[in-house]
């Protein structure tokens, strides 16, 4: 495949929570330690992600709306070697195509910060402006020109929950930095940033979820796996706590769903579900990050391997419970 191919197998801007996942994944990417979502209406009308990460120099901030403008890749090799999130640099064009958006950017090395407004692609204005080091971006009535696809989106309730989830998603899997999810006036969750996986449990999804669970921690042949996963008694009645690590990314994989589920054999009754938040790291060269350009979903160079590692770990932490 060559990488127009793989870039243009992006995602559409379809809802909320797509725009936000890609301005928070371009946040990460900027190295922020310190990320604010805010939204209203389900993000229809009002979205902010707000970072103290590396910013945009002044001269390029336009051109970071272009569409295949990426700072991130310059060859297809790059495409297998990637590390950052966004590669396909079509994100910020395609959300300016359909909203109205302002950009207030400012990099350490410079004086002054930069402001951009653009409404559907067109800049209506590109000024120097004091701020602080790092990137806002607001974006304002999504799909304000192309209302055959507002008619798609949600109530603001449904949005606002599928917001929720991906970010607090994301929250979990870049437990080093603090991330702040505000819908309308209310504080949603607040992580610390302090790597704690716990800790950042409770935060995000509360201390219900967060009392049942037992600590897992396992190694063996370069995998390591981390993460706590639930009692059977305390088990769900959906798969939507199962959230999965790969070396850092989130994925979804149904190769450590099984594993996760075949460590619970018999102890679960029809229609419950482990809650389980596991960090796999494994030896980068037996998993293929490039099956889908998003990286949600990988694939193990052998399943059966990774199986049976995570049920494995996953079976003798319930085990040491039960003894
Ligand atoms: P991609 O992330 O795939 O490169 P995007 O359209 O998401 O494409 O972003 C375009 C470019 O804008 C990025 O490559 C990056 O250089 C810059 N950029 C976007 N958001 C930020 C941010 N929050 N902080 C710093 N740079 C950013
Ligand atoms: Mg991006």
């Amino acid at each position: 495949k060559n990488i127009a191919d793989k870039i243009a197998a992006g995602e559409v801007i379809d809802r909320p929570v797509s725009i936000i996942k890609e301005l928070l994944e371009n946040s990460l990417d900027a190295d922020a330690s310190n990320i604010t979502v805010e939204i209203k209406n389900g993000g229809k009308s009002y979205i902010r992600v707000t970072d103290n990460g590396c910013g945009i120099d002044g001269q390029q901030a336009e051109l970071a709306f272009m569409r295949h403008a990426t700072s991130k890749i310059s060859s297809a090799e790059d495409l297998d070697a990637i590390h950052t999130l966004g590669f396909r640099g079509e994100a910020l064009a395609s959300i300016c195509a359909v909203s109205r958006v302002e950009l207030i950017t400012k990099t350490a090395d410079s004086k002054t910060g930069r402001k951009i407004v653009i409404e559907g692609s067109q800049v209506l204005e590109n000024t120097a402006i004091g701020c602080p080091d790092g990137t806002t971006v607001t974006v304002r009535d999504l799909f304000y020109n192309v209302p055959a696809r507002q008619k798609f989106l949600s109530s603001d309730n449904s949005e606002t929950r599928r917001v929720v989830d991906m970010v607090s998603r994301i929250s979990l899997a870049y437990g080093n930095v603090k991330i702040n999810l505000i819908n309308g006036e209310r504080t949603v969750f607040a992580t610390r940033g302090n790597g704690n996986i716990f800790n950042n449990i409770i935060n995000i999804y509360g201390n219900n979820v967060g009392k049942d669970l037992l600590p897992v921690d396992g190694e063996g042949r370069g995998f390591i796996l981390k993460g706590f996963v639930s009692a059977p008694s305390a088990s769900a009645p959906s798969r939507n706590k199962q959230i999965f690590c790969v070396n850092g990314r989130i994925v979804t994989s149904k190769v450590m769903e099984n594993g996760l589920e075949a460590a619970y054999k018999e102890k679960l009754f029809h229609g419950r579900f482990p809650v389980a938040f596991l960090f796999l790291s494994m030896p980068a060269e037996k998993l293929d990050v490039n099956v889908h350009p998003t990286k949600k979903e990988i694939r193990f160079d052998d399943d059966f391997e990774v199986e049976d590692f995570i049920k494995s770990n996953v079976r003798s932490v319930l085990m040491k419970k039960d003894a």
